[in-house]
């Protein structure tokens, strides 16, 4: 007798999970009524309509995504042994690529985990659980949390928007520990500060390590404009690799205030300046002035929530293209970036490259890349590869 209930695919539905990947959408499935009925986050075996397993995954009648397989073998047991495999495994590649524990440590599906998030900074942990059969699994992925990393302080983030559409209630609480004041990141030989309870996701973008170094290798001796700086990610980068003036511009006064006890901790205080203003207001106020920096970054929040943004929000990325080009100066570099997953990257290039040439400017592109590999994309899931930084050189 099989433990898990069945979730049988439609006929000739279903092929991406088929070929491998990890999704299975609700349309996909024969919803009937004992289907239907199932609690949200209910362990399953899948089987094709022709009788065959697909493994064992969890499902959610509420949502879209119906379900999202765990392990390709049916019947498998989602426990301890489970969680413990994954974590550790995880752990061993993220220690073959930092030397220090101040990572993404789980990045859902793109680690076999889908629904958990997990960064890392050295002993403490803030995990962001989004699904209800990730939520349901709780007590095993702390229990193997605990054997493979041995945290001091977990912090569960579960206020994510998108936990509304699995029927999730929003809520953060110490599983572990106690929530600590501010926690310190280390990265790129630089010292900053994010705020786990209250800050933006989990309080740190790991996401834009390589993407910072970079644009800090470009920094010596340049007047550097960071837009949409949260807690100084590029900009205090930029000042201690050598920058002689740095501007953090953000509409956050908690997220500059950090920035700000960061650069006074790294010695950089002296030559950074905090901005409190709209991206949008400040850069046309900026422009109208003929002001002008050797480096520009834009690094937005998503403009594209979901797909029926799409347009508006392409409209919101040329524009800001077209603004933050008109205050690079000449030979100057221009960083633009998107982390919404439903823009795609072709059309992305295309807003930057119109709202460029819109400032009247002309553009090469010298780095097009994504996010860290701490964040591992599923190669079948495109929607895991979320962040788009390109890096242009202006004429
Ligand atoms: N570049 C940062 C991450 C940016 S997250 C890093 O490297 O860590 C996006 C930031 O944009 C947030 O800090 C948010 O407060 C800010 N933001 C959102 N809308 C804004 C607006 N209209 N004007 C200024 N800042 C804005």
């Amino acid at each position: 007798m099989s433990a898990h209930p069945t979730i049988r695919l439609k006929s000739r539905e279903g092929r991406r999970a088929i070929a491998g990947a990890p999704w299975i959408f609700s349309n996909e499935i024969e919803m009937d009524a004992r289907t239907r009925s199932l609690a949200p986050g209910t362990l399953v075996n899948v089987v094709r309509a022709d009788g065959n397993d697909l493994g064992t995954g969890y499902f959610n009648p509420k949502s879209l995504i119906a379900v999202r397989l765990l392990d390709p073998v049916a019947d498998a047991e989602i426990g301890d042994a489970f969680f413990a495999s994954h974590l550790a495994r995880a752990l061993s590649r993220r220690a073959a690529l930092f030397p220090e524990h101040f990572y993404r440590l789980v990045h859902a599906e793109g680690d076999g985990l889908p629904g958990l998030t997990i960064d890392r900074f050295n002993m403490t942990f803030v995990v962001q659980i989004t699904t209800a059969g990730m939520e349901a699994l709780i007590e095993p992925m702390f229990g193997a949390l605990d054997d493979v990393a041995s945290p001091e302080c977990v912090i569960l983030r579960n206020d994510a928007p998108s936990r509304a559409l699995e029927g999730l209630d929003s809520y953060v609480r110490a599983a572990r520990g106690e929530i600590p004041d501010r926690m310190t990141v280390h990265e790129n030989g630089v010292r900053y500060f994010a705020d786990a309870a209250s800050g933006q996701k989990t309080g740190w973008y790991f996401d834009q390590r390589d993407n910072r170094a970079f644009i800090a290798a470009l920094a010596k001796g340049q007047r550097v404009l960071d837009c949409h700086s949260y807690t100084g990610g590029f900009g205090l980068l930029a000042a201690h690799a050598g920058a002689t003036h740095v501007t953090c511009l953000d509409s956050s006064a908690p997220a500059l205030a950090l920035a700000s006890a960061a650069a006074e901790a790294n010695g950089v205080g002296g030559k950074v300046k905090f901005t409190k203003a709209d991206v949008f207001d400040e850069l046309e106020r900026l422009a109208a002035t003929n002001a002008t920096f050797d480096i520009v970054i834009a690094d937005p929040p998503p403009f594209v929530k979901s797909r029926k943004d799409l347009e508006a929000g392409a409209r919101a990325y040329r524009k800001l293209a077209r603004l933050a080009a008109s205050v690079t100066a000449a030979n100057g570099y221009l960083l633009l970036a998107s982390c919404s997953h439903n823009m795609p990257h072709d059309r992305f290039l295309a807003e930057c490259a119109i709202g460029i040439a819109r400032a009247g400017r002309r553009a090469s592109i010298l780095r097009d890349a994504g996010a860290g590999p701490d964040h591992p994309v599923h190669p079948m899931l495109p929607e895991t590869a979320y962040l788009k930084a390109l890096v242009f050189v202006l004429d």
